[in-house]
């Protein structure tokens, strides 16, 4: 492997890695913090609301997806159906 391609799989994992790392986020410009531990570190995911349970009860405007913040310390899930923001540290 050449020394341009290392460096780049470097950066590449080193960028995953940051992605990847619990951060602070702010929704509707309020700190978002956990409401059973108050940590404000959290892990950042999507999730399908495309269920057939809300379909059945005419509540499409729900099939959406929503934002998921997983508390990094004590593991609550937060859902958001707006978007949220990445606090920069
Ligand atoms: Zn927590």
């Amino acid at each position: 492997m050449g020394n341009s391609a290392k460096r780049f799989l470097k950066l590449f994992y080193k960028n995953v890695k940051e992605i990847r790392a619990p951060a602070p986020y702010e929704v509707n410009n309020l700190r978002v913090i956990c409401v059973h531990c108050r940590h404000d570190r959290f892990d950042h995911g999507f999730a399908q609301l495309n269920t057939a349970l809300l379909s059945f009860f005419n509540l499409d405007f729900a099939n959406r997806s929503a934002n998921i913040l997983t508390c990094d310390r004590c593991g609550y899930v937060h859902w958001f159906n707006k978007d949220i923001r990445k606090v920069k540290m």
